[in-house]
């Protein structure tokens, strides 16, 4: 096909590597602006394994700019507020409305959902436009980049053209290996365990709609309902120098019981409740600014891994992917400028969510006057202040 300028379009995919939340993302936001696309994913099948993600106002802003906000938003469940609790003392030291007030200052609801959900909304989204390819059982092992396109080369020998690659390949990305080449991801020392029960089978007097996080000296536990309601999301997460590469071992309950066993009635009813739990040790990376090199850039969390603790890699993945489409759509006849665009509009914003979580995870799991000043803080601010406070990440992208 001839473009109006004359030269011939190029036709060849952006590949992709990684079928994740970012990966899916991508594919269809480039997709959406008339890019073809081919995803190339290691695993089996494309599913996401794991437990409920909280969405802020953000991811929202960037879902209406792909068109995707009411699919995520129909099996979400929207909390009324965040309330955060001591879990030795059981006292609250914060609460914030999310509901309605939320929605009214960022103009975005506050939504959390399984993550099996927003990967299926993306996942469907890719299957129903012809420009998207999804391959599964297929690993990207290399790549060379020739100037003009990039060859991509599988495990099992096969090598495919595309006209760039997209590494969405996560925190372990061998794309960054060799784009950025710092190494093995940072381990934080906190461990993370996870578990999704049936609403039925919350304790009657302890089911809450709104997000419940009760601080304890180096442990925190989370809990929130999921998919419309029906399911429950429980996150326990403590400090310990257990390692173990990789997502999602099985977590032994006689450690979490460890770290756990002094709070309060409430928390420990709720762990009680838990027949297997799913582990996560916790990495992240120090931010950098360059992940784009002519023809192949980073995204998600391969790009810039980020603690939990604020609630933003599905997030940024998402923000990542819409920002890098309408980049690619600005100027497709030159995709190494376009790139360095995508990368020079989201590295401070995603270096501050990596710094930033690194200190709230500080503050959650404060100890003695870190503690009392931490309860003192929070608990003085005002609703306006408290939003304020986080305006800087809810009012982009
Ligand atoms: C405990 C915990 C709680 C969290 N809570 C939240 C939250 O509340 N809100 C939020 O927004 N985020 C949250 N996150 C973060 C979020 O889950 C991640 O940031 C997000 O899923 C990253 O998506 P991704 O697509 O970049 O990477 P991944 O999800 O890691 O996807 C990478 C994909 O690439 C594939 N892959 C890897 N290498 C290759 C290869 N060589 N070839 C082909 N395929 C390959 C993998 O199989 C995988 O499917 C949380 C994370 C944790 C651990």
């Amino acid at each position: 096909m001839a473009q109006g300028n004359g030269k011939a379009r190029d036709e060849r995919p952006f590949i992709i590597s990684g079928g994740g939340i970012g990966g899916l993302a991508t594919a269809y936001a480039l997709a959406h602006k008339g890019f073809p696309v081919r995803v190339i994913e290691q695993a089996a099948e494309f599913r996401e394994v794991g437990a409920g993600i909280q969405l802020g106002p953000n991811i929202f802003r960037a879902l209406a700019r792909i068109g995707l906000k009411d699919a995520v938003l129909a099996d979400a469940h929207v909390p009324t507020g965040m309330e955060m609790r001591d879990a030795i003392t059981g006292k609250v030291i914060t609460q914030i409305p999310l509901g309605t007030q939320c929605q009214g200052r960022f103009g975005e609801p506050y939504a959390v959902t399984h993550r099996h959900d927003i990967h299926a909304v993306f996942l469907n989204a890719c299957r129903g436009n012809n420009l998207v390819t999804l391959e599964n059982n297929q690993r990207v092992d290399a790549y060379e980049d020739h100037g003009d396109h990039v060859s991509v080369i599988l495990a099992s020998g096969e090598r495919i053209e595309g006209r760039a690659l997209i590494g969405c390949d996560g925190m372990w990305s061998q794309i960054r290996d060799r784009i950025v080449g710092d190494g093995k991801p940072r381990v934080s020392g906190h461990i993370a365990y996870r578990a999704v029960i049936k609403r039925e089978d919350v304790p009657k007097d302890l089911w809450r709609p709104d997000v419940v996080l009760w601080a304890g000296p180096r442990t925190h536990f989370v809990h929130y309902p999921l998919r419309r309601g029906e399911l429950y999301n429980l996150v326990a997460v403590f400090h310990s120098d257990h390692y173990e590469e990789g997502w999602n071992a099985e977590g032994s309950k006689e450690l979490l019981w460890e770290h756990f066993k002094g709070e309060v009635p409430q928390v420990l009813r709720m762990l009680e409740r838990i027949e297997t739990w799913r582990m996560w040790v916790l990495c992240d990376r120090e931010p950098v600014k360059n992940w784009s090199k002519n023809r192949v850039t980073l995204l998600g969390d391969a790009a810039h891994p980020m603690l939990q603790y604020l609630a933003q890699g599905a997030c940024m993945a998402t923000e990542d992917a819409v920002i890098l489409s309408e980049k690619v759509a600005e100027q497709p006849d030159d995709i190494p400028a376009a790139f360095i665009a995508y990368q020079n509009a989201r590295y401070l914003r995603t270096a501050r969510v990596q710094i930033m979580a690194r200190v709230y995870g500080e503050f959650y799991h404060a100890r003695g006057p870190t503690a009392e000043l931490r309860d003192m803080m929070l608990s003085a601010r005002t609703l306006e202040q408290s939003y304020e406070g986080i305006a800087w990440l809810y009012d982009g992208p």
